[in-house]
């Protein structure tokens, strides 16, 4: 890696600070606010109408009939392709160009991409429209050198990895773009912070608990089977028992924040008896079912059976100790945790770029929930992917979402470096 080379390039870099705050304004200001997954189409022909115009191969795919599509709201992804001087491998660029809904706190309008104070500020700033921003600069900043390079150069914006991928990533892995021979190695613009390199992520397992139990009239509780006093009895063992044991568990995976190096177990909803969705009073019921739903996280070290395991434990010593009592257990989504080698290519090419640029080590670390990874090695099984980006960990889905312009113009110098070195074999 020539010294010249890589002062013309970051130099280039640096000239289109301008450029970068521009486009990243442009495409907050597009509101793929999902659920429900809105403007998907507009936000991907930002994407692919500017990277038509220098020469890139566009393809618009829609996720057909995946969770949430439809004609009102498409699930559009864009790819973008370039190939450079001959044969080689390819590095992809993928970033979601979903957001989630605002929420309330918010003291600038977060749909306007202000800019103040070296920031922009916007739904998605972080998480992650200024990290797909930063990676287009990064490659048409390759493009503006003149630099040849063998192989391609992909970058994507895609749906719904805020809802799980399925309409996104997924979709276009099941479809072979992002297996080999068509990719090698991925980069994942999330933010995980401009000095480290995000090598994978903990396990999630959600599913659904429902306890049953028998109606009867509210006056006379024990003529029925009281559904909720049974869930009661579940949160009571949840609590004492199996949190505690879970808070026992480490991992030797780098997650951040270190309160995520354990097992975690979150209780999202619980609902039993009759609806809410009226005004005025109940009738005197007791509740026949209810429902809870909960999100386990876990490491390296559990395997799945073991963490579906002690939940049907929990359960069945309830069963068999408390009259009455009845359960469902219906699973409703599970990804293993993901953990890339610390040797693999994508990581030591990023990692050598953070630290020239930044002049101090990159960090590596493990996410504490997932992200589009998920299907890159699952269902693409391509193991070179590795989320590295511009954005603040702890900014992602916070109101007053900012990105750095400072963060995104170093993040877009590594990006296109590292590029560089992974698309002619200079890995360190
Ligand atoms: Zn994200």
């Amino acid at each position: 890696m020539d010294g010249d080379w890589r002062a013309g390039l970051f130099r280039r870099i640096e000239e289109r600070t301008d450029d970068l705050v521009a486009l990243t304004q442009e495409l907050i200001r597009v509101p793929t606010v999902n659920p429900p997954g809105d403007a998907y189409t507009a936000c991907a022909e930002i994407v692919g109408k500017r990277l038509k115009a220098r020469g890139f191969e566009i393809t618009y795919a829609r996720g057909v009939d995946t969770p949430g599509d439809s004609d009102r709201y498409p699930r559009t992804n864009v790819v973008a392709r370039i190939a450079g001087t001959g044969p080689g491998p390819c590095v992809h660029f993928n970033s979601h160009l979903d957001v989630v809904a605002p929420g309330n706190g918010w003291t600038v309008d977060p749909f306007g991409g202000l800019v103040r104070d070296g920031k922009v500020y916007g739904r998605g700033a972080c998480d992650m429209k200024g990290g797909l921003a930063a990676s287009i600069i990064a490659v048409e900043a390759i493009l503006d050198a003149g630099i040849p390079f063998p192989g391609a150069l992909e970058i994507s914006g895609t749906a719904d990895e805020e809802s799980g991928g399925y309409g996104g990533v997924g979709y276009l892995a099941q479809r072979g773009y992002f297996s080999r021979p068509r990719v090698d190695h991925v980069i994942i613009p999330e933010p995980l912070n401009v000095d480290r390199v995000c090598i994978g992520h903990r396990g999630v397992w959600w599913a659904r608990i429902e306890t049953l139990g028998r109606v009867a009239h509210g006056s006379m509780p024990f003529l029925g089977n009281c559904a909720v006093r049974h869930m009661g009895a579940v949160l009571e063992r949840i609590e004492h028992d199996l949190l505690p044991r879970l808070a026992r568990k480490e991992t030797r995976m780098p997650v951040v924040p270190e309160g995520a190096r354990r097992s975690t177990l979150n209780l999202d909803a619980i609902h039993g008896g009759q609806g809410e969705d009226f005004t005025g009073l109940l009738s005197s019921l007791v509740p026949d079912r209810c429902r809870m739903v909960f999100d386990r996280r876990y490491l390296i070290e559990e395997s799945p059976e073991e963490v579906r395991g002690e939940i049907v434990a929990l359960l069945e010593a309830l069963k068999r100790e408390r009259p009455g009592f009845d359960y469902e257990l219906h699973e409703l989504m599970h990804f293993a945790p993901v953990l890339t080698d610390a040797q693999a290519p994508v990581v030591r090419a990023v990692s050598a770029e953070v630290e020239a640029v930044l002049g101090r080590p990159a960090v590596h670390v493990v996410s504490p929930g997932t992200y589009d990874q998920k299907h890159i090695l699952r269902v693409g099984h391509l193991e070179d992917c590795i989320a590295y980006g511009p954005g603040i960990l702890d900014l992602a889905h916070q109101p007053d979402e900012y990105v750095g312009i400072a963060d995104m113009v170093n993040s877009a110098k590594v990006m296109a470096a590292a590029s560089l070195r992974l698309l002619t074999g200079a890995v360190p």
